[in-house]
């Protein structure tokens, strides 16, 4: 080949070089664009958080894969207008490959191993919100784990105390519409103890032991580091049947579980902030009490 024709091989090499490095700057800043565009565009707020959950690490790293193949190609524009010559061509696509595949790769370990706390961060951030009651306009309550249950069916408190499954309940608590937002704990990585990354997840659940309707079980979680590999176990209890009708409504219990009952605590709170805490043997006569009470006659 004579080197007039090499040359113009080379002039056109470095044309596509230029518009390619080009196009694919353009496609990062879209796919990075798009990604929050869309975030943005979400406004239910557990919506957002699954959207984040399960692509912001997966957007951004096609985000930076294209700035990958970008470096690839600026690095083969280095030394322009000089004459074509085999080695020096061969060496430069050499360093514009192993460069450009550092650049992907350190990205990429970024990806795994610091950014999942600051996803982590805007994750809690999304989850504990509050809610926005659509029908009234009201802000919503986040209940407690412990009111909560009542607005929860038994086989949804069961995947709770068993699983890594987190049900939150919000609550307008003029209206008392409640909002169930189901959370897969197990999706989401732990800091790990040994090496410090939230790169630690829930690997496998087991229960060794049943709970019972008189007796706690025994549930087991092993988790795994998705970056040094220290592996942990942790033993958790779950709640014997029977305790969830602490929580259960009044009237069922009242109904259906008179025997098991041994005290209600019935806690009184006043708009003003007042608050008086009453304790009763069984169900009837708390609700006795329920029954003739009257706020005026209580106070000191
Ligand atoms: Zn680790």
């Amino acid at each position: 080949m004579d080197q007039a024709k090499m040359n113009a091989f080379l002039d056109s090499y470095h044309l596509v070089m230029i518009w390619g490095s080009l196009a694919f700057v353009i496609v990062a800043i879209l796919i990075y664009l798009w990604h929050n565009l869309k975030v943005l565009t979400i406004s239910d707020f557990k919506a957002k958080y699954d959207y984040l959950n399960e692509n912001e690490i997966k957007h951004l790293k096609w985000s930076f894969y294209s700035l990958a193949v970008t470096v690839f190609m600026l690095v083969n524009l280095y030394g322009r207008g000089i004459d074509f010559d085999e080695v020096w061509f061969g060496v430069r696509l050499f360093m514009s490959l192993a460069l450009g595949t550092l650049f992907g790769y350190v990205f990429n370990l970024i990806m795994r191993y610091y950014y999942p706390s600051k996803l982590d961060a805007k994750l809690k951030k999304w989850r504990f919100t509050p809610r926005i009651n659509p029908k009234t306009g009201n802000k919503m309550r986040l209940l407690s784990e412990d009111e909560e249950d009542v607005h929860l069916d038994e086989g949804m408190q069961a995947e709770e105390e068993a699983f890594s499954i987190d049900y939150d309940v919000w609550m307008d608590e003029e209206t008392g519409d409640v909002k169930i937002e189901k959370y897969q704990g197990h999706l989401q990585a732990l800091q790990c103890n040994n090496c410090g990354f939230h790169t630690m997840k829930v690997t496998k659940e087991e229960i060794v032991k049943e709970p019972t309707k008189t007796e706690d079980g025994e549930l087991i979680k092993h988790y795994s580091c998705g970056y040094c590999g220290s592996i942990r176990a942790t033993k958790f209890n779950i709640a014997a049947l029977d305790q969830h009708y602490d929580h259960i409504d009044i009237n069922k219990v009242k109904f259906d579980h008179k025997r098991i009952v041994s005290s209600v605590k019935i806690e009184i709170m006043a708009s003003d902030g007042h608050k008086k805490v009453y304790s009763f043997q069984s169900v009837e006569l708390a609700t006795a009490f329920l029954d003739e009470f009257d706020y005026e006659k209580i106070l000191d």
